[in-house]
């Protein structure tokens, strides 16, 4: 059983042969006389219509957005093959117009959906099977809608309002050229090559690489401070005056349908929890022989490993590690493979990162790594790998189901990437490259757990201050504060980090989306926790909140797992599984790297 696997690129035929196919123009005409078909509802769309006719109008939706979502996204992927490729990108605008389209022409259902009175949308929700979930969270925006002449206002402006400033701050932010000097010679890079010095072995190029990232960003600041302000004012203008949510936060809480008082817990117990960060920072400091780390060291190697993979044994190892937590889910890893769906391979022009992409529930999704040999690229194929399986596992559900909600999306990358972790500890016999695991992984917690909650609790500081008219220097004052609050006295802070918050493109993209990743990391230590505890016995009730999609509530999903969100206690139990990570580290004889 000694199967190689190579660097490759994916196949998209699963999909499409190519954009310019008859499958292609076939798919595009077939949609325009469905989406013609289904506006022809409209009428049929009373209070009294009968279940079996409305459960008919809700599959002709699905279908509908099925072969939306196949153009969109053979659009997307086609352009993440290469990003250069001027037919590609041509067509994905092409697809976005269209289907901007589409869904204009199709809101007429939504709303109708969401105006309907509560007996008879009880009704018609009683025989909706697993469609159940989308109609009623379609149903808690009820409060907050407006009418349809409005809604369309609302559209029609925010193309050249919030979405064209926020568009505005990527073209600016994008363009930026950052230069450092390295081996004596000045280097031009963008912020992906840049921010790698922060992880850099030499104490001065992690000081050059922020010092030249906060220079840059810093000359733009007032232009960039007073974007935020006005996206801010947006944010509040909508979603808090004119659709009435209870705070600036609640319409991002009700998407990912967490209630606003989890939330409000979460960010307390992180705040009471940063002691546990600092004490990282305490121990990393004692490992790299200094008093007190800088802002500069907090991702700061305290091993020198460099360890390569090769990418077959990588995918062996891969799918070992799932093999040993279930057969099935390793099978899920071998379908992706084998269906080549996963590109692997560096290529020019290809779209750097990683990410999983489901299509449609009955899809294998479609997987792109950057692979390069190196631990952290092992553990990417086991993250990004591990949203596969989520998928797969909830492929029984409808298209509108299977996704599982934005805050247990990272459940199961998380866990992979855990699991293989161990794995490659379990197997690792130099010390060096032991430690330096074993860092990168506190590293990661504090950058997806603490460094998220303190932006989210800034976010929520900042939305206060730009209602009472605060300046972009008061903001900036105010982020420092953040930061002293984050680091106490074990991290010394320069001046220049005042101007991070202006470089968070989510804080401006997605007001309040990143506590979804504090929440999800806190989530899995906990899990895995249970799973180290527990072991087989755990196993059922994993797969059990993964093969749930989106299908419930994830306060629900969770229930059933014997998890309660609204306890302070749960989040407390991520926190400790840190604080264990930290004694073992404590334990560890201090090497200089
Ligand atoms: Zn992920």
């Amino acid at each position: 059983m000694t199967q190689t696997y190579s660097l490759s690129p994916w196949s998209l035929s699963d999909l499409f042969p190519s954009l310019d196919s008859s499958e292609m123009k076939a798919a595009f005409d077939g949609l325009e006389a469905e989406v013609e078909q289904f506006e022809s509802r409209r009428q049929q769309l009373t209070s009294n219509i009968s279940n079996a006719a409305f459960m008919q109008i809700v599959k002709e939706y699905e279908k509908i957005s099925n072969q939306a979502y196949r153009i969109y996204g053979f659009a997307n992927l086609l352009f993440a093959s290469d990003t250069q490729d001027q037919a590609a990108t041509a067509f994905l605008g092409r697809v976005e117009q269209f289907m901007a389209t589409l869904q204009n022409r199709s809101l007429f259902f939504s709303l109708w959906w969401k105006d309907i009175d509560d007996e008879n949308a009880g009704r018609l929700m009683d025989t909706s099977g697993d469609y159940r979930y989308w109609l009623e969270e379609m149903r808690h925006f009820k409060p907050h809608t407006l009418t349809e002449a409005e809604e369309k206002i609302v559209n029609i402006k925010n193309v050249t309002g919030g979405s064209a400033l926020r568009n505005l701050y990527d073209s600016i932010t994008n363009r930026y050229v950052f230069k450092v000097e390295v081996d004596g010679e000045e280097k031009e890079m963008t912020r992906g090559e840049l921010m790698v010095y922060a992880r850099h072995h030499t104490p001065e190029l992690r000081a050059a690489a922020y010092q030249e990232l906060y220079r840059v960003y810093a000359q733009d600041a007032p232009i960039l401070g007073q974007m935020y302000q006005a996206l801010v004012r947006d944010w509040r203008n909508e979603q808090v005056d004119l659709r009435h949510f209870a705070g600036p936060i609640s319409s991002r809480n009700l998407a990912n349908d967490i209630p606003d008082e989890v939330v409000n817990t979460l960010l307390e117990v992180c705040e009471r929890n940063a002691g546990v960060f600092q004490r990282y920072f305490r121990l990393k400091a004692r490992w790299l022989g200094t008093d007190r780390i800088r802002r500069y060291d907090i991702y700061a190697p305290v091993a020198k490993a460099e360890k390569q993979y090769d990418f077959s044994d990588a995918a062996g190892m891969v799918i070992e590690s799932f093999r040993d937590f279930n057969p099935e889910i390793a099978a899920m890893v071998q379908r992706v493979i084998d269906e080549q769906h996963l590109d692997s391979e560096v290529r020019k022009g290809k779209q750097s990162g990683a990410f999983c992409y489901s299509v449609a529930p009955e899809l294998a999704p479609w997987v792109l790594v950057n692979y390069q040999g190196r631990p952290d690229d092992v553990a990417t194929l086991a993250h990004e790998m591990g949203h596969a399986i989520h998928s797969m596992l909830a492929s029984d559900h409808t298209l509108f189901t299977f996704h599982s909600s934005l805050p247990l999306a990272e459940t199961a990358s998380t866990f992979g990437e855990m699991t293989l972790i161990d794995r490659l500890l379990a197997q690792e016999s130099d010390e060096n490259v032991r430690r330096d695991l074993l860092f990168r992984q506190v590293d990661d917690a504090y950058a997806t757990i603490m460094r998220q909650a303190f932006f989210a609790l800034y976010e929520r500081r900042a939305h206060e201050m730009v209602n009472q008219g605060a300046t972009v220097d008061e903001l900036a004052d105010a982020y420092m504060e953040n930061l002293k609050v984050q680091f106490g006295d074990a991290v010394e802070l320069s001046d220049e980090f005042r101007w991070e918050w202006v470089s968070i493109p989510h804080i401006y993209q997605y007001p309040f989306y990143v506590y979804a990743y504090t929440f999800g990391q806190l989530l899995v230590l906990s899990l895995y926790q249970q799973y180290k505890a527990e072991g087989e016995a755990f196993k059922p009730r994993y797969l059990k909140i993964l093969s749930s999609g989106g299908s419930q509530a994830p306060a629900k999903i969770l229930a059933a797992a014997g998890i309660d969100i609204y306890s302070a206690d749960f989040w407390q139990g991520g926190f400790d599984v840190v604080a264990g990570l930290l004694d073992q580290l404590e334990a560890l004889p201090i090497q200089k790297a």
